[in-house]
Formats: C-alpha cells, structure tokens, sequence
C-alpha cells in the first residue's frame, strides 16, 4: 500500500509539472512576467499586493490571481483598485496548483498584461511542491513568526528568488534575530534576495519596488 501511495503521488506531481511547463510557455507568449507569492496565514501577502498594486497600476498592467481555500474577500480588495483579479477556491486545498492556473489564465486577457502575481494558500509546506510556471517566486515571512523559520520549512526557503521579511515596524516587540536569520537563509539558499520591510508603513519597500521593475523591464513589459 505504502508503494501504490507514493506512486500517485508522483503521478500528481508529473501531471503538474506538465501543466506548469505549459503555463509558463503561454505567459512567455505573451511576454508577461509571473510571480508565486507565499507565506504563513497573516504574513503580509494581500498587503504586499495592494502596496504594489498602488505603485506599479501605472507602470505595468497588472492582474492578481487570488488563492484561498474560501471566501473572495483578497480578490475583492484588488478588484476595487481597478485591477483584474481571479478568485480561486480550492474547496479545502491547502495549495495552488498549476492546473488551477491554466484555468485563471484561460479567464485573463494575457494581451493586455505585463505582470501577473499570484498570492497562495496561506502556507508554507506543500506550495513549495507545487510549481505553478511562475518565473519567480517570493516568500514573505513575518517578524512575529521567528527568525527560526528557513530551518523548519527548508524547501520553501531554498526555492525562493526573494525573502521579504514582513512587520518590521513590531520587531522591538518580538525577539526577531536579524542576523541569525541571513545566516540561516545564507546557508540553504544565498542567491536570495532579503528584504527587510513593512507592508503597513512602507519601510523598505522602495528595494521591493525596484527589483520587481528590473524583473519586468528583463521580461521585456
Ligand atoms: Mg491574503
Ligand atoms: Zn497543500
């Protein structure tokens, strides 16, 4: 039994990998770049999607594909700005996964849209398994959650391109050791970018900004 489980498994993650490939030839076609944002539950995605919606609507034609197990409540938010925004729900899933996006992408004008961002489940675990065709992933993690984390979800962190360390405004209320931190991350993944900022003051986010405009201007948008 043991065997058969993990064979589907990997049937699964096959399926997926295949749909990624053809998820990322399509946004290619039509020169769009494509970012996966993860994060626990409460780190700042939505946040850090609508301060990016504020800077970049004008530069770049943005739409949002909104992640959640229920409610539209994220897509709402990003809908109201003015940006295109595509809610799924994966009924209790605990992740995204490509062929949910083939989906979105099916439902999205790709003519006009030079940049997709894509906010996951709440979760730092199995999205990390999951590869969705984005060219770039971002991983937010939140003062309050410790600076012990690149040990505890070790894949996360090694895939990501940029670590945003989100909350910066509470961290003289919470042990959140800085440098213990870059070492950790500087351990499994040095090729990373690590932002400290605060989604709610907008410390730090100029950094954010102007990496994500090098990443479209690369993409040719
Ligand atoms: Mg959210
Ligand atoms: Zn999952």
């Amino acid at each position: 039994m043991g065997v058969k489980i993990l064979t589907i498994k990997e049937d699964i993650l096959g399926a997926n990998a295949e749909n990624a490939k053809g998820n990322r030839e399509l946004v290619d076609k039509h020169h769009i770049l494509m970012i996966n944002i993860t994060s626990s539950p409460g780190a700042g995605k939505t946040s850090l999607i609508m301060q990016t919606i504020s800077r970049l609507k004008e530069k770049a034609r943005m739409a949002v594909i909104e992640g959640d197990i229920a409610s539209s409540i994220d897509a709402d938010k990003v809908s109201r700005e003015g940006v295109p925004a595509i809610q799924i729900n994966t009924a209790g899933a605990c992740h995204l996964d490509a062929n949910m996006i083939k989906k979105a992408l099916g439902n999205l004008d790709l003519d006009r849209i030079d940049l997709i961002v894509i906010e996951n489940v709440g979760n730092l675990i199995c999205p990390a398994e999951f590869a969705l065709g984005a060219h770039k992933q971002i991983l937010i993690l939140s003062v309050p959650e410790g600076d012990d984390k690149p040990y505890k979800y070790p894949l996360m962190f090694t895939q990501a391109d940029v670590i945003l360390i989100n909350k910066t405004d509470v961290l003289p209320h919470f042990d959140f050791d800085m440098s213990a931190f870059s070492k950790a991350v500087g351990g499994l993944n040095p090729a990373a970018a690590v932002y400290p900022i605060s989604a709610k003051t907008g410390e730090g986010l100029e950094q954010w900004f102007s990496w994500l405009w090098d990443a479209l201007k690369h993409k040719g948008a």
